[in-house]
């Protein structure tokens, strides 16, 4: 077991039931699965009403995961946007470029071949007027290292983090609609009926 899951462990233990409640039903979607678990963990021993909770949290946790595989996966294999090509698997990366001075990052969705050829675009485009300022000299350098990475993670056959996180949106945003379609509560009554009696 990591260090971190039993920091996390130890930290749970040190709150409040009410507490445990709020970030039950508040916040819990910014927690990874491991974090669900500890707290359900918690709300297990303490004997909490909200197991029903929890465990829906989990639930819509693992249904968002595996959409976003999915999504991912049709991505991946649609052609490419950039050249069409239909040979390569597709993934993104997000490259970061230098321009006047400004330092902006870019998302791009593509093949293999495009994605390298796009990077180097990035790079050979840089300004001669990055070279006048020290800031300019450090930060296109450090954009070159951030591309060079990102670039990196092509080589790996899956979804990159970048397009991992695009597909996520897109998700989000596609399951936000549905759940508003049916007008689906996202805190179950029961588990409120439950916290409110008396005890
Ligand atoms: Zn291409």
């Amino acid at each position: 077991m990591s260090v971190s899951i039993k920091s996390v462990r130890k930290h749970y233990r040190t709150l409040s039931d009410a507490r445990i409640r709020e970030i039950v039903e508040g916040e819990s979607s910014t927690l990874t699965n491991d974090g669900l678990m500890v707290l359900k963990e918690e709300i297990t021993k303490r004997n909490l009403p909200l197991l029903k909770t929890i465990n829906n949290k989990l639930q819509e946790k693992e249904d968002i995961t595996s959409l976003i595989e999915e999504r991912c996966r049709i991505i991946r294999d649609q052609p490419c946007p950039i050249c069409g090509s239909e040979e390569y698997k597709l993934n993104a990366v997000e490259l970061s470029k230098v321009r006047l001075g400004l330092k902006s990052t870019e998302f791009n969705l593509g093949c293999y071949d495009c994605l390298v050829k796009k990077n180097s675009e990035t790079t050979d485009g840089y300004s001669i007027l990055n070279l006048f300022s020290l800031w300019g000299l450090v930060s296109g350098n450090e954009s070159i290292k951030h591309n060079t990475r990102q670039i990196e993670q092509l080589k790996v056959d899956q979804p990159t983090p970048e397009l991992w996180k695009y597909a996520e949106q897109l998700e989000r945003a596609v399951y936000r609609e549905a759940m508003q379609q049916i007008n689906i509560n996202p805190i179950s009554d029961n588990d409120s009926k439950e916290l409110n009696r008396p005890t």
